[in-house]
């Protein structure tokens, strides 16, 4: 953590008087808010400083989260369909040269219609520990499905289904959610269900192994790091230096 203006001088946005007078007429903004204090401590690796909209971050990669709404691809590149990473980068503002100048790409993948949480950043190594298979990277999701599930069907769910994979799924924890206002139309139950693995379309194949259809589907938390239910679908924020430091 280091002073505003010392991060300013650091950066040679100017001398320290200098970087002091850009702060009081409102030029710099922290994490895309105005800030006016010199003295606001700065957290390097994580907070986005911008002067004149303009990033002048010292932080070796840049971490963000997204609420992925449906559909949009997490592929960095598509013909066919949007990618997040040119949702974000349509969304003018305070981060558009750590989105233009970075070579970010979102940790893991969520299908087209599945919203929630994903990580987006230019650190391969952390999305390499993070999608390791050893690793067993706790991912939460909400889903909702055509129909309700038997004490039989929760217990195969949590010890393991076959999906078509060498081996059955890992043990997961499910979860009955208060189905009080479903989001999607067709849903009769709602769940939250733990898994460590990142098979495609894992949760849909395990639901279909004992005969239930997803209709709806949120990635509510990976690892450490939760969906900040604040943003909404296609709204991204940075990691706070918190959320980083947990998650390396
Ligand atoms: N499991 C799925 O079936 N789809 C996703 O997008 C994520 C997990």
């Amino acid at each position: 953590m280091l002073r505003l203006d010392k991060y300013l001088c650091d950066m040679k946005a100017g001398t320290r008087s200098q970087v002091k007078a850009l702060i009081r007429k409102g030029q710099v903004t922290v994490n895309g808010l105005p800030v006016k204090s010199p003295e606001m401590k700065i957290e390097e690796n994580s907070d986005q400083v911008c002067v004149n909209g303009k990033s002048i971050s010292y932080a070796r990669h840049v971490y963000f989260m997204l609420n992925k709404p449906a559909g949009c691809v997490s592929a960095t590149q598509d013909n066919h369909d949007k990618t997040v990473l040119q949702l974000m980068r349509e969304q003018k503002g305070a981060f558009d040269d750590a989105l233009l100048q970075r070579e970010l790409f979102p940790v893991g993948r969520l299908d087209k219609d599945t919203e929630g949480l994903l990580l987006i950043t230019d650190d391969g190594e952390l999305a390499h520990r993070l999608l390791s298979p050893a690793a067993h990277v706790e991912k939460t999701y909400y889903v909702e499905i055509d129909g309700p599930l038997t004490d039989a069907q929760q217990n195969s769910l949590q010890e393991g289904v076959d999906i078509g994979e060498k081996s059955l799924t890992r043990p997961a924890i499910l979860k009955e959610m208060p189905g009080l206002s479903f989001h999607h139309a067709d849903a009769a139950s709602a769940w939250q269900l733990t898994i460590t693995e990142g098979k495609f379309h894992q949760v849909k194949r395990m639901m279909q192994a004992v005969g239930r259809n997803v209709v709806y589907l949120k990635r509510l938390r990976m690892g450490t790091l939760l969906l900040d239910e604040t943003l909404a679908p296609g709204a991204f924020r940075p990691l706070t230096a918190k959320e980083l430091s947990d998650l390396q």
